[in-house]
Protein backbone atom coordinates (compact mmCIF):
# COMPACT_ATOMS: atom_id res chain seq x y z
CA UNK A 1 0.00 0.00 0.00
CA UNK A 2 1.27 3.90 -1.00
CA UNK A 3 1.70 6.22 1.79
CA UNK A 4 -0.28 9.48 1.30
CA UNK A 5 2.37 12.17 1.73
CA UNK A 6 1.95 15.71 2.01
CA UNK A 7 4.44 18.50 3.29
CA UNK A 8 3.62 21.79 5.17
CA UNK A 9 5.28 24.95 6.52
CA UNK A 10 3.94 24.83 10.00
CA UNK A 11 1.89 21.62 11.85
CA UNK A 12 -0.12 21.74 15.08
CA UNK A 13 -1.35 18.84 16.46
CA UNK A 14 -4.41 19.38 18.40
CA UNK A 15 -7.38 21.95 17.48
CA UNK A 16 -8.31 22.81 21.17
CA UNK A 17 -7.96 26.26 22.48
CA UNK A 18 -3.69 26.84 21.95
CA UNK A 19 -3.93 24.99 18.46
CA UNK A 20 -6.64 26.68 17.15
CA UNK A 21 -5.63 30.32 18.26
CA UNK A 22 -2.08 29.59 17.16
CA UNK A 23 -3.37 28.29 13.59
CA UNK A 24 -5.56 31.16 13.62
CA UNK A 25 -2.46 33.37 14.25
CA UNK A 26 -0.26 31.95 12.07
CA UNK A 27 -2.62 31.65 9.23
CA UNK A 28 -3.50 35.73 9.59
CA UNK A 29 0.09 36.15 9.53
CA UNK A 30 -0.10 34.98 5.76
CA UNK A 31 1.88 31.38 7.37
CA UNK A 32 0.68 27.87 5.43
CA UNK A 33 -0.49 26.33 8.60
CA UNK A 34 -2.10 22.67 8.44
CA UNK A 35 -3.90 21.55 11.92
CA UNK A 36 -4.43 18.05 13.34
CA UNK A 37 -7.99 17.56 15.53
CA UNK A 38 -8.45 14.00 16.65
CA UNK A 39 -11.87 14.74 17.05
CA UNK A 40 -14.40 14.34 13.87
CA UNK A 41 -16.97 17.44 15.17
CA UNK A 42 -17.51 19.72 18.25
CA UNK A 43 -17.25 18.10 21.60
CA UNK A 44 -18.15 18.07 24.80
CA UNK A 45 -14.59 18.90 27.44
CA UNK A 46 -13.53 18.15 31.28
CA UNK A 47 -13.43 22.32 32.20
CA UNK A 48 -15.06 24.38 34.84
CA UNK A 49 -15.76 26.75 31.44
CA UNK A 50 -15.26 29.71 33.41
CA UNK A 51 -13.53 32.67 31.28
CA UNK A 52 -11.39 35.23 33.39
CA UNK A 53 -11.52 38.83 32.30
CA UNK A 54 -8.10 38.58 31.07
CA UNK A 55 -9.54 34.70 28.88
CA UNK A 56 -12.03 37.28 27.39
CA UNK A 57 -9.93 39.75 26.11
CA UNK A 58 -7.94 37.03 24.21
CA UNK A 59 -11.18 36.09 22.65
CA UNK A 60 -11.92 39.53 21.46
CA UNK A 61 -8.25 40.20 20.23
CA UNK A 62 -8.95 37.59 18.07
CA UNK A 63 -11.96 38.25 16.28
CA UNK A 64 -14.90 36.31 18.87
CA UNK A 65 -17.04 37.19 21.14
CA UNK A 66 -18.25 34.62 23.55
CA UNK A 67 -21.22 36.55 24.22
CA UNK A 68 -22.75 35.62 20.32
CA UNK A 69 -21.65 32.48 20.83
CA UNK A 70 -24.25 31.88 24.01
CA UNK A 71 -21.73 32.69 27.08
CA UNK A 72 -23.48 33.30 30.43
CA UNK A 73 -22.50 36.41 32.76
CA UNK A 74 -20.80 35.23 36.22
CA UNK A 75 -21.13 37.28 39.18
CA UNK A 76 -20.36 35.35 42.50
CA UNK A 77 -18.26 32.63 43.75
CA UNK A 78 -19.60 29.89 45.80
CA UNK A 79 -18.07 27.72 48.32
CA UNK A 80 -19.73 24.58 49.30
CA UNK A 81 -18.23 22.03 52.18
CA UNK A 82 -20.99 19.97 53.38
CA UNK A 83 -23.47 22.05 54.59
CA UNK A 84 -21.35 25.13 55.08
CA UNK A 85 -22.14 27.74 51.81
CA UNK A 86 -20.11 31.00 51.50
CA UNK A 87 -20.83 33.01 48.57
CA UNK A 88 -18.93 36.57 47.32
CA UNK A 89 -19.19 38.94 44.61
CA UNK A 90 -16.41 38.38 41.82
CA UNK A 91 -13.62 40.85 42.03
CA UNK A 92 -14.19 40.97 38.26
CA UNK A 93 -16.92 40.61 35.47
CA UNK A 94 -16.25 37.24 34.30
CA UNK A 95 -18.38 34.58 31.67
CA UNK A 96 -19.12 30.60 31.28
CA UNK A 97 -19.41 29.36 27.63
CA UNK A 98 -19.41 25.76 26.86
CA UNK A 99 -16.16 24.09 25.49
CA UNK A 100 -17.87 22.93 22.79
CA UNK A 101 -19.33 25.66 21.39
CA UNK A 102 -16.03 27.41 22.14
CA UNK A 103 -13.61 25.29 20.96
CA UNK A 104 -15.45 24.51 17.84
CA UNK A 105 -16.20 28.73 17.18
CA UNK A 106 -12.26 28.72 17.63
CA UNK A 107 -11.37 26.22 15.38
CA UNK A 108 -13.51 27.34 12.87
CA UNK A 109 -12.44 30.72 13.23
CA UNK A 110 -9.45 29.73 12.47
CA UNK A 111 -10.36 27.71 9.07
CA UNK A 112 -11.78 30.65 8.20
CA UNK A 113 -8.48 32.61 8.38
CA UNK A 114 -6.53 30.00 6.29
CA UNK A 115 -5.61 27.55 8.68
CA UNK A 116 -6.14 24.11 6.32
CA UNK A 117 -7.47 22.46 9.25
CA UNK A 118 -8.50 18.13 9.25
CA UNK A 119 -10.78 16.70 11.63
CA UNK A 120 -10.77 13.20 12.33
CA UNK A 121 -6.86 13.57 11.74
CA UNK A 122 -4.90 11.32 14.77
CA UNK A 123 -1.51 11.58 14.76
CA UNK A 124 0.67 8.36 16.18
CA UNK A 125 3.91 9.81 16.67
CA UNK A 126 6.21 12.53 15.35
CA UNK A 127 9.78 11.93 14.00
CA UNK A 128 12.49 13.90 13.77
CA UNK A 129 13.99 13.18 10.13
CA UNK A 130 17.60 15.12 9.44
CA UNK A 131 16.43 19.19 9.68
CA UNK A 132 12.43 18.46 9.22
CA UNK A 133 9.96 16.21 11.60
CA UNK A 134 7.46 13.59 10.34
CA UNK A 135 4.14 13.46 11.68
CA UNK A 136 3.09 9.73 11.10
CA UNK A 137 -0.96 9.75 10.99
CA UNK A 138 -3.41 6.78 11.90
CA UNK A 139 -4.36 6.47 8.91
CA UNK A 140 -0.91 5.79 7.92
CA UNK A 141 -0.69 9.21 5.95
CA UNK A 142 2.56 11.07 6.82
CA UNK A 143 2.94 14.98 6.98
CA UNK A 144 6.74 16.55 6.32
CA UNK A 145 7.53 19.32 8.02
C1 LIG B 1 -10.99 19.75 35.29
C2 LIG B 1 -10.52 20.96 34.53
C3 LIG B 1 -11.18 22.18 34.69
C4 LIG B 1 -10.76 23.31 33.98
N1 LIG B 1 -11.43 24.47 34.13
C5 LIG B 1 -11.05 25.56 33.45
C6 LIG B 1 -11.80 26.79 33.54
O1 LIG B 1 -12.82 26.86 34.21
N2 LIG B 1 -11.36 27.87 32.85
C7 LIG B 1 -10.22 27.80 32.06
O2 LIG B 1 -9.87 28.84 31.46
N3 LIG B 1 -9.50 26.66 31.95
C8 LIG B 1 -9.90 25.56 32.62
N4 LIG B 1 -9.20 24.40 32.48
C9 LIG B 1 -7.98 24.40 31.66
C10 LIG B 1 -8.32 24.29 30.16
O3 LIG B 1 -9.15 23.16 29.95
C11 LIG B 1 -7.01 24.15 29.39
O4 LIG B 1 -6.18 25.23 29.70
C12 LIG B 1 -7.22 24.15 27.89
O5 LIG B 1 -8.12 23.14 27.49
C13 LIG B 1 -5.88 23.92 27.22
O6 LIG B 1 -6.10 24.00 25.82
P1 LIG B 1 -5.23 23.12 24.85
O7 LIG B 1 -5.63 23.53 23.46
O8 LIG B 1 -3.79 23.18 25.23
O9 LIG B 1 -5.66 21.59 25.14
P2 LIG B 1 -7.04 20.88 24.84
O10 LIG B 1 -8.20 21.81 24.98
O11 LIG B 1 -7.01 19.63 25.66
O12 LIG B 1 -6.94 20.50 23.30
C14 LIG B 1 -6.09 19.49 22.82
C15 LIG B 1 -6.69 18.99 21.51
O13 LIG B 1 -5.78 18.07 20.92
C16 LIG B 1 -6.52 17.01 20.37
N5 LIG B 1 -5.61 15.87 20.32
C17 LIG B 1 -5.08 15.20 21.38
N6 LIG B 1 -4.26 14.21 20.94
C18 LIG B 1 -4.26 14.28 19.58
C19 LIG B 1 -3.60 13.52 18.57
N7 LIG B 1 -2.77 12.51 18.87
N8 LIG B 1 -3.82 13.85 17.27
C20 LIG B 1 -4.66 14.88 16.96
N9 LIG B 1 -5.31 15.64 17.89
C21 LIG B 1 -5.10 15.34 19.18
C22 LIG B 1 -7.69 16.81 21.34
O14 LIG B 1 -8.79 16.17 20.73
C23 LIG B 1 -8.01 18.25 21.73
O15 LIG B 1 -9.03 18.83 20.94
C24 LIG B 1 -9.61 23.24 33.13
C25 LIG B 1 -8.96 22.00 32.98
C26 LIG B 1 -9.41 20.89 33.65
C27 LIG B 1 -8.69 19.58 33.45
Amino acid sequence: MTQAQRSTEHLIIGGGLAGSMLGLRLASAGKEVTLLEKERGPHHKVCGEFLSREAVDYLLGAGLDPLTLGAVSIRVVRLAVRRTVVEAELPFPALSLSRHALDEALLAHAEHAGCNAHRGAIVENLTPNLNSWEAHLRDLSLIHI
